[in-house]
């Protein structure tokens, strides 16, 4: 699955990976935080957009790093999982995030 170079220390998105060669390190090539791996399907608000990149560092932190979540995981009496229905959009206001955080976080990415 295709990913993109996120720096939230100086909130930028890299898309293609060629464009500096630092970035196969995952380093930023401004800052040179560690920068986060996150799903393509991520869409980087304005750089100058605080408020909306505290609600994806509060996301990336919580584990969610814009993959699919999906509001019904079904699963089987062993509890297995045997299907899956809807995607639920990414929230966009930090209210709204807690509760998303809080409604799916058995879906969170944790290592
Ligand atoms: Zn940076």
């Amino acid at each position: 699955m295709g990913y993109k170079k996120v720096c939230l220390n100086c909130q930028k998105s890299y898309n293609r990976p060629f464009e500096i060669e630092k970035i196969r390190s995952s380093q930023c090539p401004q800052c040179e935080n560690q920068m986060e791996e996150l799903s393509h399907l991520f869409q980087p608000p304005k750089q100058s957009n605080n408020k909306k990149w505290d609600v994806v560092r509060f996301l990336v932190n919580n584990g969610f790093k814009y993959y699919h979540v999906w509001e019904t995981i079904f699963k089987n009496s062993k509890g297995e999982i045997t299907g899956y229905q809807n995607y639920v959009k990414y929230p966009e206001s930090m209210k709204d995030a807690k509760e998303f955080v809080e409604k799916y976080k058995e879906q969170a990415v944790t290592e």
